[in-house]
C-alpha cells in the first residue's frame, strides 16, 4: 500500500538512489567523482519462492556485469534471504556460488549483509561452504552487529580466518537475551570489535585495492561521530595506512561527514540500494531516527 503512494516514493529516494540499474550508476558515478566508492545493493529480501530468489540472483548478476562494463569503483552487497535462504539452504548456496563466480571474473567484491538473528548461524555456515569451494576472504566479507552479545566471540573466530569485516550496530529489532538493551553498551562493543580488527590489521596487510572494489579489513560503517574518531585515533595509534580500513555510510545520510573524511584523505564508501523493493529498506531507515518518522507522518496527513 506504501509503496503505491507517490509521496512515500518520494521521501524512500532520500535512501534508495533510482528504481533501476540505470539511475543507481549514474549516482555511482556521482560519488566516485567525489572521490567515494560504493557498494551497490540491488534491494529484495525474505523471497518467497525459488522463482523470486532465482530473479534475484539474476538481478545481482546484472549488476555484476554493469558494474564491469562501466568501469565504475563499486563492488556489491547482496542478502540471504534475497537468493532463496529462507526457503532452502542448498538453493540460497547454488545462487551465491554465481554470483560468487560471476564476481570473481570480473574482480568484484561481494559483501553478504547481516540480517536478523534467525540467520546469524546459518550466514556462517554459507561462509564456511564458499570457503570450501575454494573463494577466500578476497572475494567476500561479512557483517558483524555490535548490537549482539554473541559478536566478540563470532568476530574473534571470523578474523582467525582472515574474514574482511564490516561492523555495524545492527538494524533489527531484537531480544534483550540477545542484543544489549541500552545504546552506550552497543556504542561500547562497536569501539571494542573495531579495536580488535584493526589489531589483527596491524598485523596483516590488507590494503583497499587500486580500483576501489575490494575494501581492506575493517570497514567502519557508522554515521556515528565518536565512532568514526575512536577507529581513527586507535588506528593512528597503530600507525596504519589510511587504506588499510574504509568508513562507509548509507547513501542519503551524512554526506558532510563522508566528504570530510575524503578531503581529510580517508577512503570512504557509499551504500547505495536501489530497485522497486524499497519497502523493508526504507522501514529500517525511518526506526533509527525518530525525526524520519514524524517527516514521514506529517507528509501522510499533508498527502
Ligand atoms: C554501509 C552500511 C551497511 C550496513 N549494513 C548493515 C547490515 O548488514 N546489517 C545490519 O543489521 N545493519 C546494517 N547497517 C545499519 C546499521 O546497523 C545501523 O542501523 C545504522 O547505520 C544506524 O546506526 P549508526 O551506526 O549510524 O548510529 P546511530 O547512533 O544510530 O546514528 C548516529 C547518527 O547518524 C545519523 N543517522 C543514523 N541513522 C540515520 C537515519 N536513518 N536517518 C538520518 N540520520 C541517521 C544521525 O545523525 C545519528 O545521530 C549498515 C549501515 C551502514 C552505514
Amino acid at each position: 500500500m506504501v509503496m503505491g503512494w507517490p509521496f512515500a516514493w518520494r521521501l524512500a529516494s532520500r535512501f534508495v538512489a533510482g528504481q533501476n540499474l540505470e539511475q543507481a550508476i549514474s549516482v555511482v558515478r556521482e560519488l566516485n567523482s567525489a572521490g567515494i566508492n560504493t557498494t551497490l545493493d540491488h534491494l529484495g529480501e525474505h523471497t518467497s519462492t525459488a522463482e523470486e530468489s532465482a530473479q534475484a540472483t539474476a538481478d545481482i548478476l546484472a549488476t555484476l556485469d554493469e558494474i564491469q562494463r562501466s568501469g565504475v569503483r563499486a563492488n556489491v552487497s547482496i542478502k540471504l534471504t534475497q537468493i532463496g535462504i529462507g526457503l532452502d539452504e542448498a538453493l540460497c548456496r547454488d545462487n551465491l556460488l554465481r554470483i560468487l563466480q560471476r564476481a570473481r571474473e570480473h574482480g568484484i567484491f561481494v559483501r553478504i549483509d547481516m540480517e536478523d538473528t534467525p540467520y546469524t548461524d546459518v550466514t556462517f555456515a554459507i561462509q564456511s561452504a564458499m570457503l570450501a569451494r575454494g573463494f577466500t576472504s578476497e572475494h567476500f566479507g561479512l557483517v558483524v552487529q555490535a548490537y549482539l552479545l554473541r559478536s566478540e566471540a563470532d568476530l574473534k573466530r571470523l578474523l582467525e580466518m582472515k574474514t574482511r569485516l564490516r561492523i555495524v550496530k545492527g538494524a533489527y529489532n531484537e531480544s534483550p537475551e540477545k542484543a544489549f538493551p541500552k545504546k552506550e553498551d552497543t556504542d561500547a562493543n562497536y569501539d571494542l570489535l573495531a579495536k580488535l580488527v584493526l589489531d589483527q590489521a596491524a598485523a596483516s596487510d590488507y590494503h583497499l585495492s587500486a580500483d576501489g572494489r575490494t575494501p581492506a579489513l575493517l570497514a567502519v560503517a557508522t554515521h556515528d561521530d565518536k565512532r568514526i574518531q575512536f577507529a581513527i585515533s586507535y588506528a593512528n595509534k597503530l600507525g596504519l595506512a589510511q587504506d588499510m580500513y574504509e568508513f562507509q555510510m548509507l547513501y542519503g545520510i551524512r554526506r558532510d561527514v563522508q566528504t570530510k573524511l575524503v578531503k581529510d584523505g580517508y577512503s570512504v564508501r557509499v551504500y547505495v540500494p536501489f530497485g522497486t523493493r524499497w519497502y523493508p529498506y526504507f522501514m529500517r531507515r525511518l526506526a533509527e531516527r525518530p525525526a524520519n518518522v514524524w517527516f514521514f507522518v506529517s507528509n501522510f496527513f499533508r498527502a
